[in-house]
């Protein structure tokens, strides 16, 4: 559907990826991310609709971009997500689309967003452990997000894939039961390393267990081969088992960072575009939208942002700045 030219940086980067944050809201608190209270949400009135979503992913096809996926805050705790779900694989039976979610909430909609034309899911799962559930996510929701996996699975999502942020003295003793656990139920593991983006701004690098780190670990158990077919753009380097059991991947986004390969831009729930995570500068789509905008006026901003693509994060550089947003609040 790319009637338009592509979307490349000045780094010679071409776009193909879109992040779409639905919300910034949650039903859970994982301590990584947000804090117990006192979130400032954003007003209903500051958020786009799904119209105004689907129309700015329109454009961003129509310059080559190929795959978006729905993320948050909790996408789910949104009203009528399915909905837009209908209206994004209406704009092309070809997007890769996909959702990053915290599992809650797929018992109830994994069936009707399948059929709405959800190609794929990851689930956010740290441990198995009920109290550690608890005590990461502020809520006892463990066998929620268990039963919202056992139904994606029932709905035909296929591969279904985990993802798990490791912390060190909390969870890095879970690493390989995780990884035998995803192995047994046929889903792939990728572990997330802690990034700075945490609400609360209390990101501590000691507490951050590596790629690499983990990666030792699980081959010491499960010995582990290179995956072939690995895609640069993508953010985990994907493992497999040299039993044949699947795969798993190790995103280092930290300590061995991919921002030179990096294919992605972020439209937050109010309607900024940002090109990284890391962004300190942020495109206002939504004031564009709502003075009434012609296409070729977003796609002149999407254009405008993308040359503008910083070369990759900071992290641990003296010119670093954490971001006022949280993770939750950009869409990861
Ligand atoms: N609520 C959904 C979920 O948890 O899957 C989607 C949004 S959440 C922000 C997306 C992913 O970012 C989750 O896998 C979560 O574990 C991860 N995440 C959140 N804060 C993070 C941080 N500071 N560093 C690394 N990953 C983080
Ligand atoms: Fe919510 Fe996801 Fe953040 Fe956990 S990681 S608090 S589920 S947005």
């Amino acid at each position: 559907m790319s009637a338009r030219p592509h979307l490349v940086d000045s780094h010679g980067r071409t776009v193909r990826d879109l992040r779409i944050s639905v919300t910034d809201r949650c039903n859970l608190r994982c301590t990584y991310c947000m804090p117990a209270e006192g979130m400032p949400w954003l007003p209903h009135e500051a958020i786009l609709t799904y119209e105004e979503i689907a129309r700015i992913a329109r454009v961003a096809m129509e310059c080559g971009v190929t795959g978006v996926r729905l993320t948050g805050g909790e996408p789910t705790v949104r009203k009528g997500l399915t909905t837009l779900v209908r209206q994004l694989r209406a704009l092309s039976p070809a997007l890769d689309l996909s959702m990053t979610t915290n599992g809650i909430a797929l018992r109830e909609l994994a069936g009707e967003l399948r059929e709405a034309g959800l190609d794929r899911l990851n689930v956010s799962l740290d441990t198995l452990d009920r109290d550690r559930f608890v005590a990461l996510a502020r809520r006892d929701k463990l066998a929620d997000v268990l039963a919202g996996i056992a139904a994606a699975k029932v709905a035909g999502f296929a591969p279904i894939k985990i993802n798990t942020v490791l912390m060190r003295g909390f969870n890095e003793d879970e690493a390989v039961a995780l990884a035998s656990w995803a192995r047994e139920e046929g889903f792939e593991l990728r572990f997330i390393e802690w990034m700075p983006l945490d609400f609360q701004q209390q990101w501590d690098r000691t507490k951050l267990v590596s790629g690499e780190e983990t990666r030792a670990a699980i081959h010491a158990v499960h010995p582990l081969d290179p995956a072939e077919g690995d895609d640069p753009s993508a953010p985990a380097r994907p493992w497999r088992y040299r039993d044949g059991k699947g795969r798993v991947g190790f995103v280092a986004s930290v300590s061995n960072p991919f921002c030179g390969s990096c294919d992605r831009i972020r439209l937050t729930a109010d309607g900024q575009v940002r090109t990284c995570l890391f962004a300190l500068k942020e495109w206002d789509f939504r004031a564009l939208l709502r003075e009434g905008a012609t296409d070729g006026q977003i796609e002149q901003l999407l254009r405008d942002a993308v040359l503008r693509k910083q070369p990759g994060h900071l992290i641990g550089q003296a010119a670093f700045r954490q971001p006022d947003r949280g993770m939750s609040a950009i869409g990861g």
